[in-house]
């Protein structure tokens, strides 16, 4: 569910506001909780792709996760690198962000947060603005959906591509 919302900000971004009905993030959190307490024995493979994925804040794809990978584990697969990711998703370790029909980005920051993107190269980077929680209320009313989350998502350009040197 998208409600687009245009011209509030300046002319190159669109703001895209996401209502996420959620069942699993609830799942989720328990399931960060319950490994504060006792954290799960990872296998030396999801150790490594679980280093890759904390190692930075760029958000990186699976298919990048497992470059990083193999240079720490050169006999790593693809498959196990894909399937390890799985298992930290559900294990709420890592988060999955997935933007428009681009590939599945992964997030070391499991807790609310906002994300900007960049329309040309890609660049992902978290922001936190405490006002995103306090649209809720209209959104869901505009969605007509019971919300459990919230989750902005600026597009335009980074800093990087609106100024190339
Ligand atoms: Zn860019
Ligand atoms: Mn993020």
């Amino acid at each position: 569910m998208c409600l687009l919302a245009r011209g509030v900000f300046p002319l190159d971004f669109i703001i895209r506001i996401i209502i996420i009905l959620d069942v699993k993030a609830s799942s989720n959190k328990l399931a960060v909780k319950q490994n504060r307490i006792s954290p799960p024995a990872l296998t030396r493979q999801r150790k490594v792709v679980l280093d890759v994925v904390r190692s930075g804040d760029t958000h990186p794809t699976a298919a990048e996760v497992f470059q990083a990978a193999r240079k720490l584990m050169p006999a790593i697969s693809f498959a196990t690198v894909y399937n390890s990711l799985r298992y930290l998703k559900q294990a709420g370790l890592v988060r999955e962000v997935a933007f428009g029909s681009g590939a599945s980005r992964y997030d070391r920051e499991t807790d609310r947060h906002d994300h900007a993107i960049c329309s040309e190269c890609g660049t992902l980077v978290d922001f936190d603005l405490p006002g995103t929680v306090e649209l809720i209320p209209a959104a869901a009313r505009a969605s007509r959906f019971k919300a459990e989350s919230v989750h902005l998502t600026l597009v335009g350009l980074c800093p990087q591509c609106r100024d190339p040197k």
